[in-house]
C-alpha cells in the first residue's frame, strides 16, 4: 500500500496540477481524470485535464468533459507554453510513457512532481509516486480509496462520483470480468448512495450507438471474423476502408471484440484494427490465457491478464499471418479449461 501521506502533503497548498491520461482514452482513463480534476478545483487548485488524443463521443456527456486539453490539437510548443508553471502531474490509467505515444515529452517536463494512479501490473520508473493497485478493477476503485484515505470521501459530489462509475461500469465489463471484487461492488455501492443513475449512465455508454456503428458491428460479424476453432481463438481484422465505409470515429470499436468472446468454445479474442501506419491489436481472453503477456512479448503492449492492447508495425495481412502463427505456436502452453 501507498503512504497517503506524500499525497497530502502535495496536496497542502494550492497548486499548479495537470491530469493526463493515456491516449485513446477509455471510460476509466477518462473518467477517473475528470473526477481527479473536479476534486481537485474544489479544493482550490489550477488544473488542466490533458488527453493525448480524441476521447470517444459516447462519453461526451462526462461532467467536466468540456475543460479537457486534446494534445492533438496543439503544437509540442503550444501545448508546453499551456501547462508552463505545472508542479505537480497525475498520470491516470497508465504506467508505461509509451502509452502517451508522442506526447511522452509531458513526463520529461523539468521540476514536476509525477504522481501515478493506476491499476495496470509492472509500472514503469517514471513516476515520483505511486497510488497503484494491480489488484483493483479500474483506476476509478484506486482513486475512490484515494479519496478515503485521505479523509475526503465527503468531498465526492455527483459529478465525481458519475465519473468515477463510468470508469468502474466499463473495466470490468459491467461488473462481469473477473477483476470484479466485493470491493468494487462496495464502492459502486457508495457512487449510488452519492446519486449516480446507474441505469442513464450505462444508457449512456451501450445504448448509445449511431446506426453506422450498429451496423458496422453487423458486418464486422459477418465478414470480417475469423474464428479458429481448434486454436480456441476469433478475431475480427478491420481494413482502412472498413472506417471510412462506416464513418467510423475513435472508440467506435470498443465492445466488438466481446462478441468473438461470446463465441462458444472461444477463450482468446482480438480485433486488428489497420491504422495508418500500424496495426493496433485488442485482446481478451478467459481463465489463465495471458493477453497481456501476449501483447507485451509480441505486440509492444501490455495490459491486465484478461483484457490487453499492443501494436504491429508489419501490413495487416502479414500482422494476420504472424498473430496466427503466434497463437498456434503458443497453444499448446496455455491452460483452457
Ligand atoms: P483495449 O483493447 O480496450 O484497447 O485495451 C485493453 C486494455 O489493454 C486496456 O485497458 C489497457 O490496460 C491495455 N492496453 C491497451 N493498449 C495497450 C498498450 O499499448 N500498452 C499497454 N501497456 N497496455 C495496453
Ligand atoms: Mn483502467
Amino acid at each position: 500500500m501507498y503512504d497517503i501521506s506524500i499525497l497530502k502533503e502535495q496536496l497542502a497548498q494550492p497548486k499548479q496540477v495537470a491530469v493526463v491520461m493515456h491516449a485513446r482514452p477509455d471510460a476509466d482513463a477518462l473518467g477517473t481524470s475528470l473526477a481527479l480534476a473536479l476534486f481537485l478545483k474544489a479544493q482550490g487548485h489550477a488544473v488542466h485535464v490533458i488527453s493525448p488524443t480524441e476521447y470517444p463521443s459516447f462519453l461526451s456527456w462526462l461532467p467536466g468533459v468540456d475543460s479537457l486539453v486534446i494534445a492533438a490539437h496543439y503544437t509540442q510548443e503550444a501545448l508546453l507554453e499551456q501547462i508552463k508553471g505545472i508542479e505537480l502531474l497525475f498520470c491516470v490509467d497508465f504506467s508505461a510513457a509509451s502509452r502517451l505515444d508522442e506526447w511522452a515529452y509531458i513526463l520529461r517536463q523539468p521540476n514536476l512532481f509525477k504522481i501515478v494512479i493506476d491499476h495496470h501490473i509492472e509500472p514503469e520508473g517514471f513516476a515520483d509516486h505511486l497510488l497503484w493497485d494491480p489488484k483493483a478493477a479500474a483506476s476509478a476503485e484506486v482513486l475512490f480509496q484515494v479519496f478515503e484515505a485521505l479523509g475526503q470521501k465527503d468531498q465526492i459530489t455527483l459529478s465525481i462520483a458519475t465519473c468515477l462509475y463510468a470508469g468502474l461500469l466499463t473495466d470490468t465489463n459491467s461488473f462481469k470480468n473477473p477483476n470484479t471484487r466485493s470491493i468494487t461492488h462496495r464502492i459502486a455501492a457508495d457512487l449510488i448512495e452519492f446519486g449516480v443513475d446507474t441505469f442513464k449512465v450505462q444508457r449512456l455508454i451501450y445504448d448509445n450507438k449511431s446506426l453506422d456503428r450498429l451496423r458496422f458491428f453487423s458486418f464486422a460479424v459477418s465478414q470480417r471474423l475469423v474464428v479458429l476453432s481448434e486454436l480456441q481463438v476469433a478475431y475480427f481484422v478491420i481494413q482502412k476502408e472498413d472506417y471510412k465505409r462506416y464513418d467510423l470515429k475513435s472508440g467506435d470499436t470498443e465492445g466488438l471484440v466481446d462478441y468473438a468472446l461470446s463465441l462458444k468454445g472461444i477463450s482468446l479474442a482480438a480485433v486488428l484494427k489497420e491504422k495508418d501506419d500500424m496495426v493496433y491489436l485488442s485482446l481478451r481472453s478467459v481463465g489463465d490465457i495471458p493477453a497481456n503477456l501476449i501483447a507485451k512479448n509480441y505486440f509492444h503492449g501490455g495490459g491486465h491478464k484478461n483484457a490487453a492492447g499492443g501494436i504491429s508495425y508489419l501490413r495487416l495481412t502479414e500482422t494476420v499471418d504472424r498473430f496466427e502463427k503466434i497463437l498456434k505456436d503458443l497453444h499448446p502452453q496455455f491452460n483452457f479449461n
